[in-house]
């Protein structure tokens, strides 16, 4: 670098991957739960005593698996996610784009981050409409097992309840997974076409930082030569941040 960078703080951005989640949940998790529940909650007992009488012609299997439809087609008429997935990658490398900016100056930024940006929406869309599906289908595996080995209702339902929960924590590492990889693809690019060929990892600092991660806080990484682990954002859940070192800045 010509000039000497200024020294800027380099964040993980949880404000948008809390957004993102608001979204991923709001619009396609709790739908996908409320569904699930009104259509097999009032039919609980009923099931269970029909799969009971397996001899009826209506069996339990055909009604779950009319219920089952008829929730997979209330899945799939679901809100669109898309703007809200956009918008996050938007803000995520405008954010990005502008801490850099403050170190570099008047440089201008080079590397393209479009293919990034594109596989940030058309993964997080498919991955959460996914998990949508994926709750639906475990829902019905779950019910099949329970009718079989003659579960009452209320263990049926809290059992429900539980595969609930980790649809919803499923969401959530979805989010913050995305965002740090995006996030991290981001900084790579720019700083590798800026000529940066290392940096200082950065954790976030509070305890969900996982051990080996926290191990590298503070060291000197080089973009051609990756941790283990890989370069921050890279490992699952990772909200470390590659902090860029400036030539100027070296000795
Ligand atoms: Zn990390």
């Amino acid at each position: 670098m010509a000039r000497k960078a200024k020294t800027v703080k380099y964040r993980f951005p949880d404000r948008v991957s809390q957004d993102l989640l608001r979204a991923f949940l709001d619009k396609k998790i709790e739908p996908t739960i409320k569904t699930l529940k009104q259509l097999i909650y009032p039919e609980l007992d009923a099931l269970i005593i029909d799969a009971r009488k397996v001899l009826q012609m209506d069996s339990y299997v055909s009604v779950l698996t009319k219920l089952i439809d008829k929730a997979s087609s209330k899945v799939d008429m679901q809100k669109s996610i898309k703007k809200d997935v956009e918008n996050a990658s938007k803000s995520i490398t405008q954010a990005y784009d502008k801490t850099l900016k403050q170190s570099i100056g008047s440089i201008g930024l080079s590397g393209s981050i479009t293919a990034a940006i594109e596989n940030f929406n058309t993964s997080n869309v498919s991955l959460i409409s996914n998990l949508s599906d994926e709750t639906v289908h475990k829902t019905q595996q779950f019910l099949l097992q329970k009718f079989s080995t003659g579960a009452r209702a209320s263990e049926i339902q809290e059992g429900l309840e539980e595969q609930f929960g980790i649809a919803r924590r499923k969401a959530a590492l979805i989010a913050i997974d995305q965002v740090g990889k995006l996030q991290g693809n981001v900084a790579q690019i720019r700083q590798t076409s800026l000529g940066i060929e290392e940096y200082i990892w950065r954790t976030a600092g509070d305890d969900r930082v996982r051990e080996e991660h926290a191990a590298l806080d503070g060291t000197r990484q080089r973009w051609d030569d990756p941790p283990p682990d890989g370069h921050p954002g890279q490992a699952v859940r990772c909200r470390c941040i590659a902090e860029p070192i400036f030539a100027d800045n070296n000795e």
